[in-house]
């Protein structure tokens, strides 16, 4: 197998130690070239540190290696939060937060015209442009994350990172969010790199699985993966994917 050629990201033994506690404890994985790659575990396991280290936001030992044929120091990576922080009456149209993200100088002084068709294009693309015109303190979870889906793909990531991007949407609209990030994923070519805490959503969208509790518990495809001996080692739960499969459309929020 050529590693460099189906490789996008490797960790190789990193550890994370914070104010005094060892947060990752020597983690060997990897994220392929073109995956959806889910990283699962339990409240505290240290999935948000991982990105975080990947992102070059926290420091780490051991080594993180980027496969690029370009030799550049890090791919373009983009970037979906759990949940956007918004002062829910901030007077600011969907399509202003759009161009806002897009132009360097702020919506009020106008906005160009390029710029407003382009993130109506975009807002298109989410299903979203029947809202452009709503207040974003009025979106709900799943629209909001639409929203951000819309304005992470502006910056044509080569590598989408986000940490549970469904954690305050409906099933409806999770169904709806992890169906266009597939569709965008095949035809944009991104990597895409998630956390999630819906074995459900895993088991059907994620290409590579990694199952973190501080370090590695198991890594591969989701039936290699999702097995009950996994789950009950990092959620000490009784379930595997057989069951999973079966009831795909129920949220399992596996907080330890
Ligand atoms: P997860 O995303 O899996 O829930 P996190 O990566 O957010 O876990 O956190 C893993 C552990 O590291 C948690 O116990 C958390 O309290 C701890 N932690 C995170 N940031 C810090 C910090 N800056 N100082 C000390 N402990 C931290
Ligand atoms: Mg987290």
């Amino acid at each position: 197998m050529n590693e460099a050629a189906n490789t996008l990201f490797k960790f190789n033994s990193v550890s994370v130690t914070l104010g005094g506690n060892k947060i990752l404890d020597k983690v060997n994985a990897t994220v392929p070239k073109g995956s959806c790659t889910a990283i699962v575990g339990p409240n505290g396991a240290g999935k948000t540190t991982l990105l975080l280290t990947l992102l070059k936001k926290v420091s780490y030992k051991g080594e993180i290696t980027f496969y690029s044929p370009e030799k550049k120091a890090l791919p373009r990576i983009a970037y979906v939060p759990q949940k956007l922080q918004i002062d829910t009456a901030l007077p600011m149209t969907v399509l202003e937060f759009m161009v806002s993200g897009q132009q360097r100088v702020p919506f009020w002084f106008g906005v160009r015209t390029k710029l407003k068709s382009r993130a109506m294009e975009l807002l298109k693309s989410v299903h979203m442009e029947s809202v452009a015109n709503r207040r974003l303190g009025a979106l709900s979870g799943g629209e909001m994350q639409r929203v951000l889906l819309a304005l992470a793909l502006a910056q044509k990531p080569e590598l989408l990172v986000l940490d549970e991007p469904s954690a305050s949407v409906d099933i409806q609209g999770d169904i709806l969010l992890c169906e266009l990030m597939d569709k965008f994923r095949k035809e944009l070519g991104f990597t895409q790199l998630m956390v999630s805490h819906d074995l459900g959503t895993v088991s059907h969208h994620a290409t590579h699985v990694i199952c973190l509790n501080r370090r590695v518990v198991a890594e591969g495809n989701a039936s290699e993966t999702l097995t009950h001996e996994n789950l009950a080692a990092i959620f000490g739960l009784h379930m595997g994917l057989a069951q999973i499969s079966e009831n795909c459309c129920t949220k399992a929020h596996l907080d330890a």
